[in-house]
């Protein structure tokens, strides 16, 4: 099963709910992670299993990255407020770098997301017709 990586700052929280609501049949074919808020608020409210990591401040984003590198990510969804700094900046940096090391698709903001998701699924329904 493909797993997809959801993180969002705490002013795009309540964004990426509602873009899991909005999407939660396309997402529960997938293996869901996510930081450690995000994933809780996420799995509160949409009931869809969330495999979660430490809260994003404590490592979770560098938990994240670990499995980029590892070739165990489809996708990264990382909605980011571009409005505050935070303190974990250097691993945000680090996470987005190495999505782009290993050429992971990764979506900053949701119209992107939107994209990156379309993407991911038409790719799983090509496997299943096994092509
Ligand atoms: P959180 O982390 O989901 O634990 O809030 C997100 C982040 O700020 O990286």
């Amino acid at each position: 099963m493909s797993t997809i990586a959801l993180i969002a700052h705490d002013g795009k929280k309540d964004d990426i709910i509602r873009f899991v609501r909005e999407h939660q049949e396309m997402l529960a074919r997938f293996r869901l992670i996510a930081t450690g808020t995000t994933g809780e608020r996420v799995q509160q409210a949409t009931g869809l299993p969330v495999e979660r990591m430490l809260s994003g401040p404590y490592g979770g984003d560098a938990q994240i990255a670990a499995q980029v590198a590892q070739g165990q990510i489809a996708g990264v969804f990382f909605l980011v407020d571009p409005l505050y700094a935070h303190p974990h900046e250097p691993d945000i940096g680090s996470l987005l770098r190495i999505c782009n090391v290993y050429d992971i698709p990764l979506a900053t903001n949701e119209a992107s997301a939107r994209y990156v998701l379309a993407g991911l699924v038409a790719q799983l329904s090509y496997g299943e017709k096994g092509q």
